[in-house]
């Protein structure tokens, strides 16, 4: 409680970035030539949450980075041999300590989702952002990532009608599992409070 009975005014952060043609002021930029045209009309109002490692469960070495820039060494690593070829991206990558990464503007279509499906409409990717969470499905998340995708999640819907959030395990449910069952949904939730978003996952 505070004693003097006046309202305490939110801080807020001062807005130290803006969006730049689709890119994110504050992300590192590593440009993936990975993406396409969106189809015409098409309507970005889904988030389509990820996760991913390289080697599975090993963190912080720049092969997610240059998986998606096409430069991945498909021998520097035994698990990264049924890579090689793969022509794959997303819009942003999160790191576990929160480092943002950005490799297609938002206006891009990213290849992220793959053969997908979600509330009547086939191909993901056609109307929806990407962003990968460095980790490993079936394991949990770090706190700063959580918080990083709330917020990220609350700029991008700033320039883009985003209404749902979801997982690459909800749109190609069998194919794909993440981020998984150590993805703390009702941690977003509770930061996204009041955003206006939708998220796929059950509440609990
Ligand atoms: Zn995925």
């Amino acid at each position: 409680m505070f004693g003097s009975g006046m309202k305490v005014a939110r801080r807020h952060r001062a807005p130290t970035w803006r969006w730049n043609d689709g890119w994110h002021g504050l992300a590192r930029r590593v440009p993936s030539p990975n993406f396409g045209v969106r189809p015409a009309g098409a309507v970005i109002d889904l988030a389509v949450v990820h996760s991913i490692s390289l080697p599975p469960g090993r963190y912080g070495s720049d092969a997610i980075e240059r998986l998606f820039t096409n430069r991945l060494d498909p021998q520097a690593h035994a698990s990264f041999a049924g890579l090689a070829g793969l022509q794959v991206s997303a819009h942003f990558v999160i790191r576990r300590d929160g480092q943002l990464l950005q490799f297609v503007p938002l206006q891009g279509r990213a290849w992220h989702a793959g053969v997908s499906h979600w509330r009547g409409r086939d191909n993901c990717n056609d109307h929806s952002i990407g962003i990968e969470l460095e980790g490993l499905e079936g394991r949990t998340f770090s706190a700063v990532q959580y918080r990083r995708l709330a917020q990220l999640l609350r700029q991008v819907s700033r320039v883009l009608p985003l209404r749902e959030v979801v997982g690459h395990e909800h749109v190609a449910p069998g194919r794909k599992h993440d981020p998984g069952p150590g993805f703390d949904a009702a941690r977003l939730r509770r930061r996204l409070r009041g955003s206006g978003l939708a998220l796929a996952w059950p509440a609990r």
